[in-house]
């Protein structure tokens, strides 16, 4: 009897710490997100209020999941108030929608300072000398679970959604690029034979970015994307979720590849800008240098 009891109590033991957070989150996932917090998803999360009821509902289950599982940190003496919690988990969650996802399963916290921060970063130079050095960031993100936020940059693509950087859609884009083992442009496509079309089309216009930059030609897409695969993978989801007319009518494959990977057409929740005057002209000797 008494060998039952301990074997039970055992049981009990390393049952309790996994099933308890589940618990907890099915219990969170029942209870409505507060009106206070539907009024900032409205404010700060402009295209929720265009979204098919049934999106906003999914959008609202994975806030209540962001908000229940990650921690945030306020920096430079930053409190970090409710409103500022659900903006950057909002506007963080557009990237899951209609996506089988465990919320940013990798990621823990979120760091979040009043403005632009500085963070120290080394600079290579000829020959590969490296001298430690420092730059002004509007958001970070890391492969062993952590963003950091610039509040300021997050509010201002709050109340300028198709005009302003990204910040929010721009990390978590690197967020999820890193959960096919590092964040390279190639993130966890689901299919094996989704990555050559991806491969293909993304290279094209990553190579196209590049020459636009270096001829400082005005794109669509943020000449930042041109940095790396990694980076233009970032860009490209800020832009396809922001100004979704514009890429789709100057980087069609690519938004169509977009369109596969997010499951859901940000076109829908956003009108169409008014007719652009004509298009850029492509630099002489422009080829596709293949690659990705
Ligand atoms: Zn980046």
């Amino acid at each position: 009897m008494e060998a039952l009891l301990w074997i039970g109590l055992t049981v009990l033991a390393i049952a309790l710490p996994l099933a308890w957070p589940r618990w907890r989150l099915r219990r969170a996932l029942k209870k409505p997100l507060p009106a206070a917090a539907l009024a900032v998803l409205a404010r700060n999360v402009p295209v929720y209020r265009s979204m098919a009821p049934e999106l906003q509902q999914q959008l609202r289950q994975l806030v209540t999941q962001f908000l229940h599982t990650k921690k945030f940190i306020g920096c430079d003496g930053l409190d970090v108030t409710d409103e500022m919690a659900v903006t950057i988990a909002g506007q963080a969650c557009l990237l899951l929608l209609n996506r089988p996802s465990k919320v940013y399963s990798a990621l823990h916290t979120i760091l979040v300072y009043p403005g632009a921060f500085v963070a120290a970063r080394d600079e290579v130079g000829p020959g590969g000398v490296v001298t430690p050095g420092r730059k002004t960031m509007l958001g970070e993100s890391w492969d062993d679970g952590r963003v950091v936020l610039s509040w300021d940059d997050v509010q201002q693509a709050a109340q300028d959604w198709s005009a302003s950087h990204q910040v929010v859609l721009h990390e978590f884009a690197h967020q999820l690029d890193s959960e096919s083992g590092r964040a390279n442009g190639a993130p966890y496509l689901g299919h094996p034979g989704s990555y050559s079309d991806w491969a293909e089309v993304l290279s094209r216009d990553y190579q196209s970015l590049r020459l636009h930059a270096m001829y400082r030609q005005p794109t669509v897409l943020d000449h930042y994307g041109a940095t790396s695969p990694a980076e233009f993978f970032a860009v490209a989801t800020e832009t396809f979720f922001s100004k979704p007319w514009l890429m789709a009518a100057h980087h069609a494959a690519l938004y169509a590849e977009f369109l596969k990977y997010y499951r859901v057409d940000p076109r829908q929740w956003l009108a169409a800008p008014p007719p652009e005057p004509a298009a850029p002209v492509t630099p002489p000797g422009y080829a596709w240098m293949g690659g990705w």
